[in-house]
């Protein structure tokens, strides 16, 4: 129960979250341990394309991270992701998430693109074949590779985020896929409190989610 007992402290007393409207109701930024642990068992097992084996529970990066934005795209969004970035690494210190000097060392890889160029990406990277699949099953509007060994560990992720479609999609995504590549696979449309609902458009790191990670990240827990 001490891991709860940490997720709850880091999770309670917040002010409203940034983006939210003022004076938030409780379920934006306090949370039970029921729900905080229906979150963690719901995101952090399991996802929505596996390829390969599975992993026997659940997958995190295990040494700090570095994270490099590959720009590009028709809209300048490279510091607007770099402040993205700046906050998971401020809010999780768990994490010990810093930025690489190239893609080349970064573990967490964020490409921006424009839409247009989503399917071609995602073609480069992983193939015809697992693009189509990927594409018919989630119709995804920005997406996440995580790549994992046997025992949960991440090796590598790459985000795609899309930056030519207005901020609010744009930071959604942002929020959203970088949860993913930190080990949160899954989504819950009936979780009203993550950014992981994929009816919701969030745009900022919610309280809840913030929570999960600190979880998840959380030196006692154990990936396998
Ligand atoms: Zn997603």
């Amino acid at each position: 129960m001490s891991l709860l007992t940490a997720a709850l402290a880091a999770s309670g007393r917040q002010p409203a979250p940034p983006g939210s409207f003022e004076g938030a109701p409780p379920q934006y930024t306090r949370f039970s341990a029921a729900e905080i642990m229906r979150g963690f068992l719901a995101l952090s097992f399991g996802s929505d394309l596996r390829i390969g084996a599975t992993p026997r529970g659940i997958r995190r990066f295990d040494h700090p991270i570095r994270a490099a934005v590959i720009t590009g795209g028709s809209v300048d969004r490279a510091a607007a992701m770099q402040r993205v970035l700046d906050e998971y690494a401020q809010k999780v210190p768990n994490l010990h998430l810093s930025i690489a000097e190239s893609a080349a060392n970064a573990d967490v890889e964020v490409r921006l693109i424009d839409e247009k160029d989503f399917t071609a990406a995602l073609k480069a990277a992983f193939g015809a074949k697992i693009t189509r699949t990927f594409v018919r099953r989630t119709n995804p509007q920005c997406m996440t590779s995580v790549k994992s060994s046997a025992d949960g560990a991440i090796l590598r992720a790459v985000s795609f985020i899309i930056v030519d479609k207005g901020g609010d999609v744009f930071l959604d995504c942002a929020y959203h896929e970088l949860l993913h590549a930190f080990g949160l696979s899954n989504h819950d449309q009936r979780n009203p409190w993550t950014t992981l609902n994929q009816r919701r458009m969030v745009g900022y790191l919610t309280v809840y989610d913030r929570g999960l990670l600190t979880l998840l990240y959380d030196r006692k827990s154990s990936p396998a």
